[in-house]
């Protein structure tokens, strides 16, 4: 009988959980063209509930229960898979998206960079999503550098290559210093095991972004105006 109710009581909670999250940000969306994700409504379309439980020796029953939800998008129609898990002896309850929630919009002129860096800024972006920051910042830096060697040239460490790319016209001397910051985070993250706020992980992404954009959108952006622009009449 006490199993009985534990169950019940563990099967309650996750649907709860699962109920009140009808509700959530749809990865595919592009209603309303910010930077995160949208928030849509879903439908279920399938559920399966899968309960456990076990009896340890000296301390008693333990239970869980593993609900298994394919949800769809009410705007795009997107199908995603929802785990949702409870474990009753912490009153803890964890859920997981396949694929994960896209924390960030992949920027239009992705594929205008150069492979290597687009393939090393994708991976970025993947741990962002995955919530893993020092990996996130990690990345951002490693991005940085390939940026900062193609520009500039393997001049030396960090400092060199930001001087030498502030000299060439490509930032100015504020975006410089806010890129050292940027440089920094990646630093910490690789030899100290520094873990970045989320505000911090977004400022990192910004910069990179918009010194990407700047180096790889606009460059070929305005190379085109000039193609396509008629020459100026001489005057006479
Ligand atoms: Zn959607």
């Amino acid at each position: 009988m006490q199993r009985y109710v534990h169950r019940r009581l563990a099967e309650c909670v996750v649907l709860h959980y699962a109920n009140s999250a009808m509700s959530g940000r749809c990865s595919f969306c592009e209603v309303g063209g910010t930077q995160s994700a949208t928030k849509t409504n879903h439908h279920r379309l399938f559920s399966k509930t899968i309960e456990g439980s076990e009896d340890i020796p000296d301390y008693g029953d333990i239970y869980w229960t593993n609900m298994y939800e394919l949800l769809e998008c009410a705007g795009c129609e997107s199908v995603t898979l929802r785990h949702t898990y409870y474990f009753q002896d912490t009153d803890e309850t964890t859920i997981r998206t396949y694929p994960p929630r896209i924390a960030r919009r992949r920027p239009r002129w992705m594929n205008k960079l150069p492979k290597p860096m687009r393939e090393m800024l994708r991976q970025a972006y993947v741990a962002l999503d995955s919530n893993c920051p020092a990996l996130t910042t990690m990345g951002a830096r490693a991005v940085l550098d390939m940026l900062l060697v193609e520009q500039v040239g393997d001049v030396g460490g960090f400092g060199k290559k930001l001087k030498a790319l502030e000299e060439s016209g490509v930032v100015g001397q504020k975006n410089r210093l806010i890129l050292e910051t940027a440089l920094d985070a990646g630093s910490a993250a690789a030899h100290r095991g520094h873990q970045a706020a989320a505000d911090d992980v977004n400022a990192v992404m910004d910069i990179l972004e918009n010194l990407l954009q700047a180096v790889y959108q606009l460059d070929s952006l305005a190379d085109r105006l000039r193609r396509t622009t008629p020459p100026r009449e001489e005057s006479v």
